[in-house]
């Protein structure tokens, strides 16, 4: 069956202004503006190099609706819309809520298509239209919180997808991966006291936010053990991440045995990002695709949604966005010009250190059961 994907150009007019990288430009304390990493480049690049690779040609081509107020408040409070509609509606924008995360004139259309095509994708899936798929939307989603948006998101576009398909179309048990090398405390606070929700999610240890995602966050209440942390030291490469696929992600997910994976697909713990320390290549995100899609097939037909989330560098994030892609839809790789200089420098090796960070939190995969009465 066919591999989904959903972008559409209006992605790319998400205008995130003239900050110096994150920083508000201040002539008068000298920051000159400049443009912000959230900006369109990384996104629009990967789009047209899936276009020019040919690959364009295997995915089944899904169009985005917008997203209700009915689906955006299964996650957010009425106060967060409505702050976000009002602020986009203003002739300069507004911010998302934490000062680093501005946005343009409207921003909550280009949001609500945002969270609207994760939905819509997740339906095709469930439905069986393709088997998986990856959206390739913007703004991102995995930091945004009931009340607040923060981390350049505006709407949890995940949490709002789970929650459809757990509402409306009725899945039991679905999971989120969460590879961006920031901590995907958004999804995770949506669903920390739900054990039908697992989420997990591999970043880099004390990255963003701060003091968030520590092995520690495990859950609470009857969701306690269905929330894994593994906080990598910064330096890691293939070597760890393919390892804490291999000893947390998978065998979690053989315990779990969700009905739908959903991924939050951050590409900015590739080596040369400007916002992480991490060190993955193209053949790193290609390989977990891989490893997921293993697992997928044993316990959910295969069923995967991977939607876009961070990645800064505008020319690795394509080509590790482009192997994902691949991937799910069994395509021969097109080839990264990258990647042998990032393979010479050492990212494939596991180190002591984050080994036994990945171990601690294998340790926990145990604690994880299916759990059969999902009506709570
Ligand atoms: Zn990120």
């Amino acid at each position: 069956m066919a591999t989904g994907y959903l972008y559409h150009e209006v992605f790319g007019w998400h205008d995130t202004g003239s900050s110096a990288g994150l920083f508000v430009s201040d002539p008068a304390a000298g920051v000159q503006p400049f443009v912000h990493f959230e900006n369109a480049e990384t996104k629009r690049r990967m789009h047209e190099l899936i276009v020019i690779s040919g690959l364009i040609d295997r995915l089944e081509r899904i169009r985005p609706r917008h997203a209700s107020e009915e689906e955006i408040l299964r996650v957010h409070t009425r106060e967060h819309l409505e702050r976000i509609k009002a602020e986009s509606r203003l002739p300069k924008g507004g911010d998302a809520g934490d000062g680093i995360s501005p946005f343009g004139k409207g921003a909550y259309e280009i949001a609500t298509l945002a969270a609207g095509g994760v939905i819509t994708l997740v339906d095709a899936v469930v439905r069986g239209n393709v088997t998986n798929g990856y959206v390739l939307v913007r703004p991102p989603g995995h930091h945004a919180v009931a009340g607040n948006g923060m981390g350049l998101c505006i709407f949890g576009n995940l949490a709002i997808a789970v929650k459809h398909a757990r509402e409306v179309l009725g899945v039991g048990r679905i999971a989120v991966l969460d590879w961006d090398v920031h901590h995907g405390n958004g999804t995770q606070s949506a669903f920390y006291d739900d054990p039908t929700v697992l989420t997990i999610s591999l970043h880099q240890d004390n990255c963003f936010p701060p003091n968030s995602g520590g092995v520690g966050e495990r859950g609470e209440g009857p969701g306690f053990g269905y929330a894994l942390n593994v906080p990598l030291p910064p330096g890691t490469g293939d070597g760890g991440y393919l390892y804490a696929m291999s000893e947390v992600v998978v065998p979690a997910l053989r315990r779990f045995r969700p009905e739908l994976i959903l991924v939050a697909s951050g590409f900015d713990a590739g080596a040369m990002d400007p916002l992480g320390r991490q060190m993955v290549t193209s053949e790193g995100y290609r390989t977990m695709t891989r490893q997921l899609m293993d697992v997928a097939d044993e316990v959910c037909d295969g069923r995967i949604v991977i939607a876009h989330e961070g990645g800064y560098n505008p020319i690795h994030v394509p080509y590790c966005g482009l192997a994902v892609v691949e991937t799910l839809a069994g395509a021969e790789p097109f080839g990264d010009p990258l990647l042998p200089i990032m393979a010479g420098q050492g990212g494939g090796v596991l180190l002591p250190h984050q080994k036994s960070v990945v171990d601690q939190v294998a340790a926990f995969v145990a604690d994880i059961s299916v759990v059969t009465d999902v009506s709570a």
